[in-house]
C-alpha cells in the first residue's frame, strides 16, 4: 500500500512548492523508494492548455498527450516517475467530471456537493496514481487560505483521517521573511498560515521555511512551539544558485529521515544515494567554458513559458561541462530593427515553440541569419514551421510563402493543418498531443545525435509540413530526416551543408532531465561550442594572418 506525501504551501505563492516536492521525491528514490507524484490545481479550466503562457508559465505536455501544470516538468526532471494525465487534476476537470454524470443522471434522486462528491472524485483521483508505488508526493496548488483550494485540503484531510498517521504526511511549503529595517527574520507569516491549516483540521509534521538566512536553533524552536511541530522538523530552504541544489538541501537537513521515520518506512528504505546527483551539481558549478545560446521567441518578458526549454539547454551544456548563457531576444524586435546587429555574437540560435502571428517575420530573419553566416541552429516546433517557411521563401523562390497559421491566402502553404480537411477544428482538443514514433534518416544530425533509427517524442501542435511541397523543398537542399513511421507526418527537417541546422516538428525539452540530458540538445550545444571556438578565433587568426602578410 502506497503511503502519502501532501505539500502545500502558506503565505504567498512562488514559493517552489513544485520544486520542494520533486526534491522530496528525488531524496525518496535515492533511498531506494519508487514515487509517483500529482498536482491539483485549483482553477477552473480543464486544463492549462488554452491558458495564456504569459500567466500560466508553460504547458508541460506528457507521454499520453496531457496538457499540465509546469511542475510535472519538476517532478520528472527530478525523479523517474512516469507521468500522465492522471497526475495532474484541476478544479474544472473534477467538476466536468461530476456535472457530465450528473447529466447522464448517475446521481439521480440526490443532491450533488462539494462534500461528498467533490471530494469524493478527488479521493479517486489520488487512489488512482496510487498503484505499484511506495509513495505518492501531492502537491496542492495555491495558498492555504483561497477558497478555491478548500475542497483539494478537506480531501487530502480526509484520506489522512481513513489511512492513519503513519501512511499520511503534511509538508508545508512556507515563507520566513528577512525584514532589513529591523534587522531580524519573521516567523508571524509561518504561525498565521499554519493557523489556517489547523482550522481547517490539518496539522502540518514538517514545515519548509523558504528563508534568505539560515533558520538560528531559538528562531525553530519558536516556530516549532507555536505551531506544534519537532523542532527537527522546521526547515530552513535557504535560496539557492540553482534548483538542482534543493535535494542537497534537504538532505542536509535529514527530510527524508524525517519522512521515513514517520512513514515508517525504515525496513522498506534503503540508505540514502545521491552518487549521481552530487556529481552533476559538481559539474553545474564548475563548468569548464560557457557557451552563449540566443533565443528568439515571442513570450521573452516572462520566463517561465519556457522553463522545459530553459532547463534542456542547461542540460545539454552540462552533458559538455558547459554553462550556458542564455539571451532572450525578442522576435519583433528582429523584425523591425537591424537583425544582423541583434543576432551577432551568438554560439547557436534558436527559436522555440510558439502560437500567434507575432513575430513570426522576426523568427523567420533570425533563421535566415543562422543559415547564411553557419551559424547553429536549433528549430522546436514553430521553429522547425518557421525554418521550412524560410527555406521555401529565400532558397526555393517561393514568394510570400507561409504557414496558413499566419496568412490564410498565401500563394504556398508550406505548412498547413492536415486535420483541418478532416474537418476537426475547435479550440482545445484538437492538437496533435503527445508521443508519436519517429524514424531517422541515416547520415543525418537527427541520426548522429540519437544513436538510434527510431524514437518518440512529445507532440504539441495544430499545423505541419505539407508534403505536397517536400520536391520542391528538398530538391533545393532540404532534408527530411525524421517522419512517423507511416510517413504521415514530417518530424525533423534538416539541411546538410552548414555546421548543424535542424529544425524537429516535436518539443524536445519535455524529455530532458539533469542526469540524462537529451539528444538533440547536446548536439546543439555541441555545435555552438565549435562555433564559439570558431568565432573567438577567427579575430585572433586574421590578426595572425595580417601580422605575417598573407
Ligand atoms: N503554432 C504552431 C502549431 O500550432 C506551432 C505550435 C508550437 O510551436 N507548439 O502548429
Amino acid at each position: 500500500m502506497a503511503k502519502y506525501i501532501f505539500v502545500t504551501g502558506g503565505v504567498v505563492s512562488s514559493l517552489g512548492k513544485g520544486i520542494a516536492a520533486a526534491s522530496i521525491g528525488c531524496l525518496m528514490e535515492s533511498r531506494g523508494l519508487r514515487v509517483t507524484l500529482q498536482k491539483f490545481d485549483p482553477y477552473l479550466n480543464v486544463d492549462p492548455g488554452t491558458m495564456s503562457p504569459f500567466q500560466h508559465g508553460e504547458v508541460f505536455v506528457t507521454d499520453d498527450g496531457a496538457e499540465t501544470d509546469l511542475d510535472l516538468g519538476h517532478y520528472e526532471r527530478f525523479t523517474h516517475a512516469k507521468l500522465t494525465q492522471s497526475n495532474n487534476l484541476t478544479s474544472g476537470r473534477i467538476y466536468e467530471q461530476i456535472i457530465s454524470r450528473e447529466r447522464r443522471g448517475d446521481y439521480l434522486g440526490k443532491t450533488v456537493q462539494v462534500i461528498p462528491h467533490v471530494t469524493n472524485e478527488i479521493k479517486a483521483g489520488v487512489r488512482k496514481v496510487s498503484e505499484e508505488v511506495d509513495i505518492v508526493i501531492v502537491e496542492i496548488g495555491g495558498t492555504v487560505g483561497d477558497i478555491e483550494s478548500l475542497p483539494f485540503l478537506e480531501a487530502i484531510r480526509q484520506i489522512r483521517h481513513e489511512k492513519g498517521k503513519h501512511n499520511c504526511i503534511f509538508v508545508h511549503v512556507t515563507l520566513v521573511p528577512w525584514i532589513a529595517a529591523a534587522q531580524e527574520l519573521k516567523t508571524k507569516p509561518t504561525q498565521h498560515s499554519v493557523k489556517e491549516l489547523r482550522a481547517i483540521g490539518i496539522q502540518p509534521d514538517i514545515l519548509l521555511c523558504r528563508s534568505e538566512r539560515p533558520l538560528p536553533k531559538d528562531m525553530k524552536d519558536k516556530i516549532a512551539l507555536f505551531c506544534d511541530v519537532d523542532p527537527d522538523a522546521v526547515i530552513t530552504a535557504s535560496d539557492v544558485r540553482s534548483v538542482y541544489e534543493v535535494p542537497r538541501v534537504f538532505a542536509a537537513e535529514k527530510v527524508d529521515e524525517i519522512i521515513i521515520r514517520h512513514l515508517d518506512l525504515e525496513k522498506q528504505a534503503g540508505p540514502r544515494d545521491l552518487t549521481r546527483w552530487n556529481a552533476m551539481l559538481e559539474r553545474l558549478h564548475h563548468p569548464d567554458d560557457k557557451v552563449s545560446i540566443g533565443l528568439v521567441g515571442k513570450y521573452v518578458e516572462y520566463e517561465d513559458s519556457y522553463k522545459s526549454l530553459k532547463e534542456a539547454l542547461v542540460h545539454g551544456a552540462l552533458a559538455h561541462n558547459l554553462e550556458v548563457e542564455i539571451s532572450w531576444i525578442e522576435a519583433e524586435g528582429v523584425e523591425n530593427g537591424d537583425a544582423e546587429s541583434q543576432l551577432e555574437g551568438y554560439d547557436g540560435i534558436l527559436v522555440p515553440g510558439g502560437f500567434g502571428k507575432r513575430g513570426i517575420e522576426g523568427m523567420i530573419r533570425a533563421i535566415q541569419f543562422a543559415r547564411e553566416q553557419r551559424v547553429p541552429y536549433f528549430g522546436i516546433c514553430l521553429g522547425m514551421q518557421t525554418m521550412v517557411v524560410e527555406y521555401a521563401r529565400n532558397v526555393c523562390g517561393l514568394e510570400r510563402a507561409n504557414s496558413s497559421e499566419f496568412d490564410q491566402g498565401t500563394p504556398h502553404r508550406v505548412i498547413y493543418k492536415l486535420r483541418e480537411l478532416k474537418g476537426v477544428d475547435e479550440l482545445g482538443g484538437t492538437m496533435r498531443l503527445g508521443a508519436w514514433d519517429c524514424v531517422l534518416a541515416e547520415n543525418s544530425f537527427a541520426r548522429q545525435a540519437y544513436g538510434a533509427p527510431e524514437i518518440s517524442e512529445r507532440h504539441r501542435h495544430r499545423y505541419e509540413f505539407n508534403r505536397e511541397y517536400e520536391p520542391v523543398l528538398t530538391g533545393a537542399g532540404l532534408r527530411i530526416t525524421g517522419q512517423t513511421p507511416d510517413g504521415t507526418y514530417v518530424e525533423i527537417c534538416e539541411i546538410g551543408d552548414h555546421p548543424w541546422f535542424l529544425g524537429c516538428q516535436f518539443h524536445p525539452e519535455f524529455k530532458s532531465k539533469p542526469l540524462e540530458p537529451h539528444p538533440l540538445f547536446r548536439a546543439f550545444i555541441a555545435a555552438s561550442y565549435e562555433h564559439r571556438k570558431r568565432r573567438l578565433a577567427g579575430p585572433l587568426l586574421r590578426s595572425l594572418q595580417y601580422a605575417s602578410g598573407d
